[in-house]
C-alpha cells in the first residue's frame, strides 16, 4: 500500500506493533535512473512485509534505489539491512553514525542511569525491551555520510539537509526548496510530541532542540512530511507549540520539585505522562526509561539557565533550588 503525494514522490506507511508511534512515514522518490527511500522502519518481518508490497506496488527495483536515514532510531534505520544491495548509498548523518560504531561507550550510559536514580535490575530489563536494542540494523551498510548542508540530488529533487539536533544529536532534516518541501523527520511532528531525552551531562538535547527548531522556522514550506503520522501546513505555528509545550513541562519540572532535593527518577515519577498507569511503580520498564531520560533533558536544561542546581551524590545525584 502506498499513496502518492505529488508527481514522482510517495509514501509507504510502515507498522510499528506496540510502538505508541503507531506507524513510520517511509517517502519513495521514484526517479528514472535512481529511486530514494526516505527512512525504512524496524529490523522486522512486519514492517518488512509493508515495504515489500509499497515497492512492488510502486514497481521499485532495489537495485536502483538508495536511502537516506533521517537519525538513528531503529524505527527509522531497521530495516535498511534488509533492503540495501551492493549499488545502494545509504546516506546517513555523520554524528548520528557514530552509534553504530563498535567502540561506543555503553557503559557510561548505563553508570548515567543509574547515578539519575535507576535501580540495576529495573536497568537491565529496561535496556533488554528498549527497541533500540531489539530492532536495529543488523547488517549495517556502508554509509555515504551527510553534514549540515549536503545536498542529495534525485529525479529533480534537490534535497538539502539541515542538520537538526535534539531528538538525536545527528538528526537530519531534508529541505526541497524549488518544490518547498520540508522532510521533518523527528524533529517536527504534527499530532504528537517529539521525544527529547539526555543521556548524559554533556548533551544539552533541550537546549540544542529548542534551537534546531529557530533554525528551521521561518523556512518558506508548502507542505512538512515528519517520520509518523500525518503531513501538515503551517511549519511555524506548530513550531511554537512544541517551544510552549517543553516551557511547560520544564515548569512542571520545577513544580515537582518545589523545595526538594531529588533525583531524576523520583522528578519523572512525579510528572504527569499520557500513559495509562495507576501509578509510577506500575509504569512499564520501558516507558520508564524514556521518562527518565525526558526529565532529565528539562532538568539539564533549567541548571544551564541557572534556574535549578545539580548535587554530584555518593550513588545518586540530586536536582534543587539554586
Ligand atoms: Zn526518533
Amino acid at each position: 500500500m502506498y499513496e502518492q503525494i505529488l508527481p514522482d514522490l510517495y509514501r509507504i506507511i510502515i507498522p510499528l506493533p506496540n510502538s505508541p508511534l503507531k506507524d513510520l512515514n517511509s517517502y519513495v522518490i521514484k526517479a528514472a535512473d535512481r529511486n530514494l527511500i526516505i527512512d525504512t522502519g524496524f529490523n522486522r518481518d512486519v514492517c518488512f512485509r509493508a515495504m515489500e508490497e509499497g515497492l512492488r506496488d510502486l514497481d521499485i527495483d532495489l537495485n536502483k534505489t538508495d536511502f537516506m536515514l533521517t537519525h538513528m532510531h531503529s524505527d527509522h534505520t531497521g530495516l535498511v539491512s534488509r533492503l540495501f544491495t551492493d549499488s545502494s548509498k545509504v546516506y546517513f548523518s555523520r554524528i548520528d553514525s557514530s552509534v553504530f560504531n563498535e567502540n561506543i561507550d555503553w557503559q557510561a550510559m548505563l553508570d548515567y542511569a543509574l547515578q539519575n536514580g535507576f535501580q540495576l535490575e529495573e536497568l537491565v530489563k529496561a535496556v533488554e525491551s528498549h527497541p533500540g536494542f531489539k530492532y536495529s540494523p543488523k547488517k549495517i551498510p556502508e554509509f555515504t555520510f551527510l553534514d549540515d548542508g549536503s545536498i542529495i540530488e534525485i529525479g529533480d529533487f534537490q534535497l538539502k539537509c539541515i542538520l537538526t539536533p535534539g531528538h538525536t544529536e545527528g538528526h537530519i532534516c531534508l529541505y526541497e526548496e524549488e518544490k518547498q518541501l520540508f522532510f521533518s523527520g523527528d524533529h517536527v511532528l504534527y499530532d504528537i510530541t517529539p521525544h527529547i531525552e539526555s543521556w548524559s551531562y554533556e548533551t544539552n538535547s533541550l537546549k540544542n532542540y529548542m534551537e534546531s527548531l529557530d533554525k528551521v522556522r521561518n523556512l518558506p514550506v508548502k507542505l512538512v512530511l515528519p517520520g509518523h503520522r500525518n503531513l501538515f501546513t503551517g511549519l511555524a505555528g506548530r513550531i511554537d507549540e512544541l517551544k510552549k509545550h517543553h516551557e511547560n513541562r520544564a515548569k512542571e519540572v520545577l513544580e515537582v520539585l518545589g523545595v526538594n532535593t531529588m533525583g531524576a527518577y523520583d522528578i519523572a515519577g512525579g510528572m504527569t505522562w499520557d500513559i495509562e498507569c495507576e501509578n509510577w511503580e506500575q509504569f512499564p520498564t520501558t516507558q520508564k526509561w524514556f521518562a527518565v531520560g525526558e526529565a532529565l533533558a528539562h532538568l539539564l536544561y533549567l541548571e544551564d539557565q541557572g534556574r535549578i542546581k545539580r548535587h554530584k551524590g555518593e550513588k545518586t545525584d540530586t536536582f534543587s533550588a539554586p
